[in-house]
């Protein structure tokens, strides 16, 4: 299990005060603002943390480079994805859009 799967297993215990205050502490790290593909839409939606929520709500559709990797959230929960904006979140990406991208743990 790598530290994505590990921490996805670790929210089922928390409870939902402290996922939203994980929300805010990761809204707080999120580095969206400064990227490129951040545009005035998704910037007056205040729409971030792309990675947990999903894809941008039709603002985002113009891929101009993505600074995800860059990010100290995807060092803390292990991402292997980025351009969660337009692709969906970590788990999507990983899981959901997958044929078959399930195991059991
Ligand atoms: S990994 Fe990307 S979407 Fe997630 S918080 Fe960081 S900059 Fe925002
Ligand atoms: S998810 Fe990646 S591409 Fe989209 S706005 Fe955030 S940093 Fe940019």
């Amino acid at each position: 299990m790598d530290k994505f799967e590990q921490m996805m297993q670790d929210i089922r215990k928390i409870s939902p005060k402290d996922m939203a205050m994980a929300e805010e502490k990761f809204k707080g790290m999120c580095k969206c603002p400064s990227c490129p593909t951040h545009n005035k839409c998704a910037k007056n939606a205040k729409e971030l943390i792309f990675c947990i929520k999903g894809k941008s709500f039709m603002c985002i559709s113009e891929d101009k480079g993505c600074i995800c990797p860059s990010c100290p959230v995807t060092t803390e929960c292990g991402y292997k994805n980025k351009f969660f904006c337009i692709k969906g979140a970590e788990k999507a990406q990983r899981y959901e859009h997958a044929l078959w991208g399930t195991k059991m743990v």
